[in-house]
């Protein structure tokens, strides 16, 4: 069967993607999402889904999983059309409309809204000869479900923000933590880099700098690591039950850069109207990029209002720019909103 032409579709499911999608709803315009991902949620649910969050406005402390599932929920009031597991790959444009190419499709859609944060993820891998070999088998680039390390050996190896997260989160549950990084150079925010230096202080893990995994031991399962000291040269054995290699992705919005938005490095420009230089294909979240520009989830969301609310005004300019305020929207008509 054909797919529908929809009035906005938005690439990516994450927060961004999430809450643009529930804003086309509110407009009264029909969404589409599409994720590569088998599930919505995207960094929240894909990367650090226990992890807590502290600053989205309304919730002083919320589980990333579980801002997923209310964002969803708020989402899908409005029934879009939610395509999981499928990879936009072109973008092209028929007798008026866009049409998206995926690896299971052409989609086609009045305007567009690229919310694909980093694009699709690529973690780093440890340059390690039998790193395919144990990878999954003990050795992971995130935390699926931390009770997954619980009394266990565990080596974290990274100096950003999900290795410093994970080694204060998982620092009691495991039954013996290292946490090691190439350099004393860290990216993490200095305040976990605190907590995690002091967690060391007081004997509750083990924080090397200067270290390297050199080889990693197992068959079936990891069960040791050599590391080497950069300098000394050093080597020695680790016992381990699990390796988290948690040093970042490599920044890849793929096919997206072929499709002529203007590009800022890894991120697609757009105007205070998140407008690119494709009229009728607007950008928000971690992908948009303009002077002063935040990667913040709380940022992400006002850059979705701003796409939809002016994408609803692309197909049909005599719709008002200004939302009003959705206590009045006729969308939650029945919904215990105005009668
Ligand atoms: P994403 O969440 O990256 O979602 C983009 C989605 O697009 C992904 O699901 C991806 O699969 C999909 N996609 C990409 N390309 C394609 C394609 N070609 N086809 C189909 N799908 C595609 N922010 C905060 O505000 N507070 C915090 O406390 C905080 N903590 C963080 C902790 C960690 C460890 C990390 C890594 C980030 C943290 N962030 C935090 C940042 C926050 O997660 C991001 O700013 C946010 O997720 C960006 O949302 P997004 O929807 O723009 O992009």
């Amino acid at each position: 069967m054909k797919p529908d032409l929809v009035d906005i579709t938005i690439i990516g499911g994450g927060p961004t993607g999430l809450y643009g999608l529930f804003y086309a709803g509110m407009r009264g315009v029909n969404g589409r999402v599409i994720d590569v991902l088998p599930e919505l949620g995207g960094q929240l649910t894909a990367l650090y889904p226990e992890k807590d969050i502290f600053d989205v406005a309304g919730f002083p402390r919320i589980l990333a999983k579980d801002l997923a599932r209310e964002l969803v929920t708020q989402a899908m009031q409005f029934d879009p059309d939610v395509r999981l597991g499928e990879r936009v790959l072109e973008l092209g444009a028929r007798n008026g409309v866009f049409e998206l190419v995926t690896d299971r499709a052409t989609l086609p859609t009045r305007t567009l809204v690229i919310a694909a944060g980093k694009g699709a993820f690529k973690p780093r891998t440890l340059k390690v000869a039998n790193w395919n070999d144990l990878l999954g088998r003990g050795v992971e680039t995130h935390v699926r479900n931390p009770e997954e390390y619980r009394d266990k050996r565990v080596l974290i190896v990274g100096g950003g923000d999900s290795a410093f997260d994970w080694s204060w989160g998982l620092r009691e549950l495991a039954s013996e933590l290292t946490h090691m990084h190439r350099s004393d150079r860290f990216r993490a925010h200095a305040h976990t880099v605190r907590l995690v230096e002091e967690a060391h202080g007081r004997g509750e893990l083990q924080l090397l700098t200067y270290h390297e995994v050199e080889l990693l031991h197992g068959t079936n399962q990891v069960e040791a690591v050599t590391i080497r000291h950069s300098k000394t040269k050093e080597r020695r054995r680790l016992e381990v039950d699990a390796v988290l290699a948690l040093i970042g992705f490599v920044p890849n919005i793929g096919p997206i850069a072929e499709w002529g938005v203007e590009l800022e490095g890894n991120t697609i420009r757009v105007d205070s109207r998140m407008r690119t230089n494709l009229p009728g294909v607007y950008a928000a979240g971690d992908i948009a990029s303009y002077e002063g520009k935040l990667e913040l989830i709380s940022t992400g969301f006002g850059e979705a209002a701003i796409a939809v609310i002016n994408a609803v005004h692309f197909i049909d300019p005599s719709a008002k720019v200004d939302p009003g305020h959705s206590t009045s929207s006729r969308a939650f008509k029945g919904r215990g909103g105005p009668s």
